[in-house]
């Protein structure tokens, strides 16, 4: 099953050097997931050759514009080219005053339901479930109220053995994928596990976007098999880092190394930085499986 992120913006504040402010897509199974919406995100899904069409959940993390000034504009677009499937979107409850606002004064009314749940930042629950996956918020420490999300995939079933199945009525197949053993008219035994094999572990990732080192959302995140985290500064900025409740490269490493994420992400970059190595090598000093969430990119999770 597909379970992969495709890097749509890392920068922080401001779109600078090419680079746009923050915003994800997730495709899990075939489903598409948009985290956090900045500014540009719809040019970045035309050039990624990605359809926003096919977005069915938005996530934004918080109100600062960085990370929801493209939201208006993808969800108008949306509206113009046709759509009529609903749209749920997650965030901090404020966020449907500012989009109803702009709808109310633009005399837009929208052809499609969009679905808003509001997220509350006061303790990590879960907000979204479906077949492939759960979220879950992470309470992150900011300057105003931020949740990060983590996107854990469901166990799924056995699978089936192919050359072995093949004689096998397909009636069968739901029984031995469930791990059921299946008893043939004849008498005949059919094992689960000798026409079946052990599915692929579920994974999780963890988006953690802007927030302050804060070892309160550490429990959080243990164990995630990939980890997104902001680094908007390097570590001789960790002063500067703390007065903007911002993280430093090193200090994202650590989360890495200390929550027991297999993989780290690093982004949200500082328009201080026209190159982003001197970030890159700051976190591997830390934590070795790092890369740079470059723009373009896209992950397996
Ligand atoms: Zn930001
Ligand atoms: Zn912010």
């Amino acid at each position: 099953m597909k379970f992969e992120v495709t890097i749509l913006g890392s920068s922080s504040a401001t779109p600078v050097f090419n680079r746009n402010p923050s915003a994800q897509l997730l495709n899990c199974n075939e489903k598409y997931y948009l985290i956090d919406c900045g500014e540009g995100t719809q040019q970045q899904l035309t050039k990624y050759n990605l359809k926003a069409s096919r977005i069915d959940y938005i996530f934004i993390s918080h109100l600062h514009g960085d990370h929801y000034f493209g939201l208006i504009g993808l969800l108008s677009s949306l509206h113009l080219n046709g759509r009529i499937k609903p749209m749920q979107i997650f965030g901090p409850k404020h966020l449907l005053e500012i989009l109803e606002i702009q709808f109310k004064y633009s005399d837009t009314v929208l052809r499609y339901p969009i679905e808003f749940f509001p997220i509350e930042a006061d303790k990590s629950v879960q907000i979204f479930e479906n077949s492939d996956l759960t979220v879950k918020t992470i309470i992150l420490n900011h300057r105003i109220p931020t949740t990060g999300f983590i996107f854990q995939q469901k166990k799924r079933q056995r699978k089936l053995i192919k050359e072995k199945t093949d004689q096998v009525p397909m009636a069968y197949y739901t029984s031995l994928k469930k791990g059921i053993d299946v008893e043939l008219p004849n008498g005949d035994i059919l094992r689960s596990e000798d026409y079946t094999t052990e599915a692929d572990a579920p994974r999780c990732y963890a988006y953690c976007s802007d927030t302050l080192f804060d070892e309160r959302y550490f429990d959080t995140i243990k164990d995630c098999d990939t980890l997104y985290h902001e680094a908007t500064f390097m570590h001789d900025l960790l002063e500067r880092a703390k007065e903007t409740h911002h993280t430093t490269a090193l200090q994202a490493a650590e989360v890495a190394k200390i929550t027991g994420a297999k993989k780290l992400l690093i982004g949200h970059f500082s328009s201080r930085y026209k190159t982003l190595q001197m970030l890159f090598e700051e976190a591997q000093s830390v934590f070795e499986n790092t890369e740079l969430a470059i723009e373009g990119r896209t992950f397996q999770l």
